[in-house]
């Protein structure tokens, strides 16, 4: 039978940990969120660490770049941003109680050393671990000190024993120690090594549930062993499951925008990433795809989260990213929109009026949107002055006869027109399709490649109302006239 699932119960004091040392990425947003949303969820603390000990891959571009992707999730940090890189005192305060413990030792081998221990162990089928020798002669030590070499401290691996995680979302799993290795707490200039600096941090930040990718898991026990030398209680564990891409293969740039600033450049929500983000790994009831983020705080449950690995798909999200945009009110789409192509600089250099012309194209685009950047996929011919693309001049000269009648009597109706509203527009020219018995396909679309030069554009009736009776009726006369030429020399 199935072990019942526990559930994170009382307020959980958590934390994201990134490494500075590159963009967020959707694997890393999945945990910033996970951890948000069990912090509210429970009435605890979220709280945010950078762990900016790799001095040389370390970057303030990127430090930057993460906090400003959690701020446009909107996944706002309790305390923090603590650096790990401000806490050395600390983690050199742990190394030397450990030390009087008795439960890290020098190690002097070298990576050569090292090397043939390894092989060693492979040969003989035991795991290739490493101990180092705990007793040197004298004579040794000097050899070392004159070679310029180092030591760096182990620790001390109690080889019988072993450590299990009571894990909630895998379960029990146990380590036997046999195959864990004397890894390095401090290096030979003596700084802390991650486990070092992370086991230390969590006991000292008060850290009750560590949520973290499944990459992680063979450092807990390590963590775990370091904090009970320490005296002190590990927190609790949970391992979430990896991210793959559509091809079962672990997500990488390959599958597209790999990170939170790739998908805001391409238009996506913060919602609807959120939404996508909460989908990789848990799921409410295996139907609802849909969740505000109020409603995912109150649904999101650790013992709903698969232990097999989650996929992440981008067809998916922009599936989602348009249904979003289409239930968001036309007002507060429209500044949407407006910011993100002003973002984008999208808008520069297209004069003073483009702002005002993307709010009054918003309602039309809105419906047809997966993401904000297809704007000038649909709009964009609004901005550019007039040209006939190939493809749509193809499209209605196919049959030039018919082309010159409808769009002749569709331009007939519209110079008639008093009020270029897409009431009275809609009105005339549907009107005008009934009187000469067409099919709104073969009436409608050459009246729109009249007036966008394009075979993709926003609705006929909104599109004519947009660009206003002056420059509609210039667009038609002109297609008409290369259109009538072309009849001529036929
Ligand atoms: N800094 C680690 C990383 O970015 C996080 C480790 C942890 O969560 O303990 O992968």
């Amino acid at each position: 039978m199935a072990r019942e699932r526990r559930e994170i119960t009382g307020p959980a004091r958590v934390r994201f940990a990134p490494s500075p040392t590159g963009s967020l990425h959707v694997g890393g947003a999945r945990t910033a969120l996970f951890n948000w949303l069990i912090a509210r969820g429970t009435g605890g603390a979220f709280v945010l660490r950078l762990e900016d000990t790799d001095r040389q891959r370390s970057t303030p571009e990127s430090e930057a770049e993460i906090l400003r992707a959690l701020a446009w999730l909107g996944l706002d940090w309790d305390e923090g941003p603590l650096r790990q890189s401000q806490r050395g005192e600390l983690h050199g305060e742990a190394v030397e109680r450990l030390r009087v413990a008795g439960a890290i030792y020098q190690a002097w081998e070298s990576e050569g050393e090292l090397e043939q221990q390894r092989r060693a162990a492979t040969a003989e089928r035991r795991a290739p671990v490493v101990r180092g020798r705990r007793e040197w002669a004298d004579a040794d030590l000097a050899r070392f000190e004159q070679e310029g070499r180092r030591p760096v401290w182990r620790f001390a691996v109690d080889t019988g024993g072993a450590t299990a995680i009571d894990d909630y979302v895998r379960g029990t799993v146990t380590f036997e120690h046999a195959a864990i290795e004397d890894f390095v707490v401090a290096r030979s200039d003596g700084t802390a090594t991650y486990n070092l600096a992370a086991a230390v941090d969590d006991l000292e930040m008060g850290i009750t549930h560590v949520v973290r990718g499944e990459d992680h898991i063979s450092n807990t026990p390590k963590q775990m062993m370091i904090m009970r030398a320490l005296g002190g209680q590990p927190p609790e564990y949970a391992h979430i499951p990896l991210i793959l891409g559509p091809d079962k293969k672990r997500l990488s740039k390959r599958h597209g925008a790999a990170s939170v600033e790739d998908l805001r450049a391409e238009g996506y929500l913060p919602k609807s990433v959120i939404n996508a983000l909460a989908l990789c790994g848990w799921s409410y009831d295996d139907k609802t795809t849909m969740f505000t983020v109020e409603e995912l705080v109150e649904k999101f449950s650790i013992a709903r989260v698969s232990k097999s690995p989650a996929v992440f798909d981008a067809k998916r999200l922009k599936v989602l990213n348009g249904r979003y945009l289409r239930t968001t009110p036309d007002d507060e789409f429209a500044e949407i929109l407006v910011e993100y192509l002003t973002g984008s600089g999208y808008l520069d250099g297209k004069g003073e009026d483009a702002a005002e012309l993307v709010r009054r194209s918003a309602p039309t685009v809105k419906r047809k949107l997966g993401t904000l950047a297809e704007y000038d996929d649909l709009a964009g011919w609004l901005f550019r002055p007039y040209a006939m693309e190939p493809e749509a001049w193809d499209v209605i000269t196919v049959d030039v006869k018919h082309s010159v009648q409808v769009i002749g009597a569709g331009l007939g109706r519209l110079e008639r027109l008093d009020e270029f509203s897409v009431e009275a527009i809609r009105e005339a020219l549907s009107d005008q399709l009934h009187i000469l018995g067409e099919s709104a396909r073969d009436f409608l679309e050459p009246q729109r490649i009249a007036i966008t030069g394009t075979t993709v554009s926003t609705g006929i009736y909104e599109s004519i109302a947009l660009l206003g009776p002056e420059e509609t009726l210039a667009r038609y006369r002109s297609t008409m006239g290369r259109l009538a030429e072309l009849w001529q020399t036929a």
